[in-house]
């Protein structure tokens, strides 16, 4: 499932590419996604002459705005945006965006958990705390509700409604750094560990989006090529290997945690 590495590597990639352009229209290749498609809705804000004025992040979702609206994409389990051709839809593409000038962008979902939904203009914006800033990191960390919560770091750390973006790899990269348990409770978590944690998770989601993001399974990068954070990897996927953490003797261990795989060294994080 993309990450926000992954959702903010599209972003910016369609953000260079195609923002400025001037659309020629939108072309459904199936009925829903998710949800079905708002088809009118979406002609009206993809219709021929509209500008394509800004893409960005919101917590895992794309927003692509037109001169005409906004809508909020969903990349689901699977979704990716592509550079596309006007006469070639390859397998899995089920929208096209074309341009006046030619050029295409394409979403393509094989497993067709994503959505495209329409931004109605009096909706509220997202709440969640934005895992790159650390300063809104730490004030979340030592807000009341977190602080004293008595689940684990790593479940409050994939918490959306907490934080928007952060999923399996990138909470256990950064507990890692921050020398954390996964498995330790909130509560027991000392001011410094908090501010350590605060300091190392947009470290490592920065890394990870200059690299692409990481390869999991079917995920591509908008230039097709499967990322390379994955590569850096210290604890994700490394059961039973050395601990990567310079003077430290420990391997890597791996358990079930909240129905998921947790990672980690059992020597230096505590
Ligand atoms: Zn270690």
């Amino acid at each position: 499932m993309p990450e926000l590495p992954e959702v903010q590597n599209f972003a910016q990639s369609i953000h260079s590419n195609y923002v400025g352009k001037k659309f020629k229209n939108i072309v459904f290749h199936r009925d829903n996604l998710r949800y079905p498609f708002e088809k009118e809705k979406l002609e009206r804000i993809f219709a021929s002459g509209n500008e394509f004025l800004n893409c960005y992040r919101e917590g895992k979702q794309i927003i692509l705005e037109t001169s005409s609206g906004a809508v909020k994409v969903s990349l689901g389990m699977t979704g990716a945006f592509k550079a596309a051709n006007q006469s070639d839809v390859e397998k899995h593409q089920h929208v096209t965006l074309n341009f006046k000038n030619g050029e295409s962008l394409a979403f393509v979902d094989p497993r067709r958990f994503g959505f495209w939904k329409i931004c109605e203009s009096n909706e509220q914006k997202e709440t969640s705390c934005d895992p790159l800033l650390e300063k809104d990191l730490l004030k979340l960390f030592l807000s009341e509700t977190v602080k004293n919560k008595n689940i684990s770091v790593k479940d409050m750390l994939m918490d959306q409604k907490l934080i928007g973006g952060i999923g399996n790899i990138y909470a256990l990269e950064a507990l890692f750094l921050a020398g954390i348990l996964p498995t330790t409770r909130c509560v027991d978590l000392s001011i410094l560990k908090w501010k350590s944690l605060a300091k190392e998770i947009p470290i490592i989601l920065n890394l990870a989006i200059n690299l692409g993001g990481s390869s999991i399974s079917t995920y591509r990068s908008f230039k097709g090529d499967k990322g390379s954070f994955q590569n850096l990897h210290k604890v994700y996927g490394r059961e039973n290997e050395k601990c990567l953490k310079s003077g430290c003797q420990g391997y890597i261990k791996r358990i079930a945690q909240s129905g998921r795989s947790s990672w980690f060294c059992p020597v230096c994080q505590f």
